[in-house]
């Protein structure tokens, strides 16, 4: 089985120019004594809306790897693969995101759920959590709904994660199971029946990315109970260590989070509950490597700011189109978003610090960060010349995509000092 190891982060790179400034945090956090997976990420539909090919993906992260002399594992996930994508993703990638969240809350067949209401019975009662005083209470009815609710997903899983073995052969690849882009979180007491039917389908699933409670909005902070989600993530965590023990489970599954980026006010809790039940994480985040672009080639003033604020106008007629696809993951409030005759006004440092994730700043408008995040596709249609951009301000682009991922995700997320 291939190794992620303890700790790993995958990172996106739309246009695929930042792999090296990203691999390059990763070496900072080794430096600094923290071993931390790189995995690209790219998803079908990023991959749709760019007009953009899965090798690309894999031949930008080879060549980072190899002008960087990187020696450690690294991977190309296939990000939020339903059945019908396998194909595409088979030789590019050796990380397969398992999603399944359409398929929750199909009635399972009978069979099956006499099936898995037989295997899990014996659960009925308490259930003990490793190193801790907690208990989660389950009856026949908790069993019951999950299965209810989850069972024909897991299967689906199963059909998915059989096809992608096929293709690869069996321990080539990682397997991620995602029911994350649904509305509803799934409750500690449904993660651990959830991995219990991933046991039973025989999924060899090394990270697990459920739907946490409270909304994970693209590129900027969490919104919800922090405490709330503080608590639930503990009792995961809790929940796994207890299936890895019990089920036939990879004994190195972990759990994923998909940040969807910038969720700083969750990631204290997140860093001290590693440290508390000694656990592993794969996270997600870092789309807004885009976003860096951005500011650097609006702090480059001249050309480069033009092409941002063209970008931002562009977006701003097209809201709907734009915003559309990402309608779960956004709230932007339109009428806080500045006119693009107003950008027009501004200089680089302006448009750079309204759109910078730093909540210390009274410029920072996360209305305008948002529509930016979810505009990529216009920067795609611009096509070289946007590509031309990026090369022309490639040092200091890559100054803010490096210190983005190390300064403001892997230091407050793992246990760096
Ligand atoms: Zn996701």
């Amino acid at each position: 089985m291939k190794n992620l190891g303890r700790y790993s982060m995958g990172v996106g790179d739309r246009f695929g120019h930042q792999a090296e400034a990203q691999l390059k945090a990763i070496i900072d956090a080794k430096e600094l004594g923290v071993d931390i997976t790189p995995v690209w990420n790219k998803s079908y539909r990023e991959h749709q809306i760019i007009h953009s090919q899965p090798s690309n993906t894999r031949l930008k992260a080879d060549e980072a790897v190899k002008n960087l002399n990187w020696k450690e594992n690294y991977f190309v996930d296939a990000d939020h693969i339903g059945i019908d994508m396998v194909e595409l993703f088979i030789d590019s990638s050796d990380f397969y995101t398992i999603d399944v969240a359409d398929s929750i809350g199909i009635s399972p067949e009978n069979e099956d759920l006499e099936k898995f209401l037989s295997e899990n019975k014996k659960f009925v009662g308490e259930l003990e959590l490793p190193n801790s005083s907690l208990r989660i209470i389950v009856t026949e009815k908790t069993i019951e709904s999950a299965g209810k609710k989850y069972l024909t997903a897991v299967k689906q899983a199963g059909k998915i994660y059989r096809k992608i073995e096929k293709l690869k052969g069996k321990g080539n690849f990682v397997t991620e199971v995602s029911m994350d882009e649904t509305d509803e979180p799934q409750s500690p007491s449904e993660l651990f029946f959830i991995l219990s039917a991933i046991a039973s389908e025989k999924i060899p699933a090394q990270t697990i990315a459920p739907k946490f409670s409270g909304r994970f909005n693209k590129g900027v902070d969490y919104v919800g109970d922090v405490e709330r989600f503080k608590k639930e993530f503990e009792l995961d965590l809790m929940v796994i260590a207890k299936a890895v023990e019990i089920f036939d489970l990879p004994k190195d599954l972990k759990l994923s989070v998909h940040s969807g980026s910038d969720k700083f006010s969750i990631y204290k809790p997140i860093k001290d509950a590693l440290k508390k039940f000694n656990a592993g994480l794969h996270i997600k985040t870092a789309g807004t490597t885009w976003l860096e672009e951005l500011i650097g080639l609006a702090a480059s003033e001249g050309d480069g700011l033009e092409m941002a604020k063209e970008i931002y106008s562009k977006a701003f007629e097209r809201f709907d189109e734009l915003c559309g696809p990402y309608k779960t993951v956004i709230d932007i409030d339109s009428k806080l978003l500045p006119s693009p005759d107003e950008v027009k006004r501004w200089d680089g440092n302006k448009f750079a610090q309204t759109l910078r994730h730093d909540l210390s700043n009274d410029k920072y408008n996360k209305h305008f960060r948002q529509m930016l995040h979810v505009s990529y596709k216009i920067a795609a249609e611009l096509g070289d010349r946007y590509i031309d951009a990026l090369n022309k301000n490639k040092e200091q682009i890559a100054v803010n995509v490096e210190e983005n991922i190390l300064e403001r995700h892997i230091k407050r997320i793992f246990p760096v000092e």
